[in-house]
């Protein structure tokens, strides 16, 4: 599966982003976006796609680390209904800014990324859902799947062969919660985004009931490189059971913030000080957020793990989207975890009590110990209250909003204190 011209093959999602115009399809092909795409339309078939995306070990790049290829070999065939494939684009995990990157730099890779997975899974109709805010990326989106139609590259008979597919941008109207990919399609079918129970799952029953696949944008952007170069190749790259490259973007107390792609295993010291440039202040962090604001905190303990999905949860916590915010010495961990508690009090969709009242709680007794108002009764009030909401809700933003908060309490209760006694001081 290699390309006649191997100067011309994408490895990577930010392989071409730097490249002017980029966007623009004339120089997306001069740079080989879709020169792969008539080999997979017409020597490739679903079973073969699909044995190669679980060869590579690709995990969904969007936060849960499921494999795609088992994702994708759970879709049901011959069901008499249609089978969609749904890119979520939402990207709202507070921390994570990578696949709007993608989308405005390199749209193309993601349009042909789809069209594969469309192709393997017999799909005809695909939408990219995107997050409301991301207005630039959606007009940029809906300019480069113009070119593709204009191109035979999307719609009826791509490219001559017999394989047709649309693809609709369908831009959210900004809640979190759509990021969750029932409430995504809840969204799309135009109702209000709220969780569905699960199972069933949208392999089997999703849009309009039908099946359907969910996958993130960096998901679906490392399909090509998988497919050109083979799953082997992809599964050569990072660690055993967390391969290929991955994005992560770094935020916080450090000199050097943005998006760094980076194979899965690099160390997370290694991130912060060889790309990053280091900390602001001091040499040691004081905590870091892994996975975006819904994951545990890490402590200094933690500097040197590997970035991968299996060790970042040996560590108590989750490599979610990538999404690294780094605090150093100088950050007010209680004003931190405050601030999150608020935002997951504002986008609970308030279907289950433990959440819809638990996420107001933590957030109201957080403001107050913030004020210097707080008692040495709120440290077990907010363990109990955090304790009864995670696992107990239909979908995993409970889970999420006591994640600072545990972090916040279990790792520096001296400095919740401290802040309760400001006000007796
Ligand atoms: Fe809605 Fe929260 Fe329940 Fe999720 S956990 S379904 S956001 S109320």
């Amino acid at each position: 599966m290699i390309s006649s011209d191997p100067s011309k093959v994408t490895t990577h999602c930010f392989d071409r982003i730097h490249i002017h115009h980029q966007r623009q399809l004339k120089v997306a092909r001069a740079n080989g976006a879709y020169q792969f795409l008539p080999h997979v339309l017409n020597e490739l078939d679903t079973d073969t796609i699909i044995t190669e995306i679980k060869t590579s070990g690709i995990r969904g790049r969007g936060g849960a680390g499921f494999p795609t290829g088992l994702k994708w070999s759970f879709v049901p065939r011959n069901t008499g209904k249609p089978t969609y494939l749904l890119c979520n684009a939402d990207e709202g995990e507070p921390g994570t800014f990578k696949d709007r990157d993608i989308m405005r730099f390199d749209p193309h890779l993601l349009i042909e990324g789809m069209i594969m997975a469309g192709f393997a899974l017999n799909v005809h109709d695909a939408y990219i859902y995107i997050r409301g805010e991301f207005v630039h990326e959606a007009m940029v989106l809906n300019q480069a799947i113009a070119e593709a139609y204009a191109a035979n590259l999307l719609g009826e008979s791509i490219l001559g062969t017999s394989f047709s597919m649309n693809l609709t941008v369908h831009r959210g109207a900004g809640a979190y919660i759509c990021g969750e990919e029932t409430a995504l399609i809840e969204s799309l079918e135009g109702r209000p985004g709220r969780p569905r129970f699960k199972p069933p799952f949208p392999a089997v029953e999703g849009f309009y009931q039908c099946p359907t696949v969910v996958n993130n944008v960096e998901t679906l952007a490392s399909i090509p490189a998988i497919l050109r170069l083979g799953g082997a190749w992809h599964a050569a790259i990072g660690t055993p059971n967390n391969t290929g490259m991955k994005i992560f973007s770094v935020s916080g107390h450090v000199n050097r913030p943005g998006n760094y792609e980076v194979p899965l295993g690099t160390p997370l010291k290694t991130l912060i000080e060889h790309h990053c440039g280091g900390l602001k202040h001091g040499t040691i962090p004081k905590a870091i957020i892994p996975g975006g604001s819904s994951s545990m905190w890490l402590m200094a303990d933690h500097y040197e793990v590997p970035l991968t999905f299996d060790d970042i949860m040996k560590a108590g916590s989750m490599l979610g989207s990538g999404a690294i915010i780094v605090m150093d010495e100088t950050a007010n961990v209680v004003q931190v975890a405050t601030r999150l508690a608020h935002f997951y009090a504002h986008e609970s969709c308030g279907q289950c009590t433990p959440c819809r009242e638990g996420t107001g709680w933590l957030a109201r007794v957080l403001q107050r110990i913030e004020h210097g108002q707080g008692t040495e009764d709120d440290l077990p009030v907010l363990e109990q209250a955090s304790v009864h909401m995670a696992g107990r809700t239909i979908c995993a933003l409970a889970d999420g909003a006591v994640a600072p908060v545990l972090s916040l309490i279990r790792n520096f209760p001296d400095e919740v204190r401290s802040r309760m006694m400001e006000k007796a001081a």
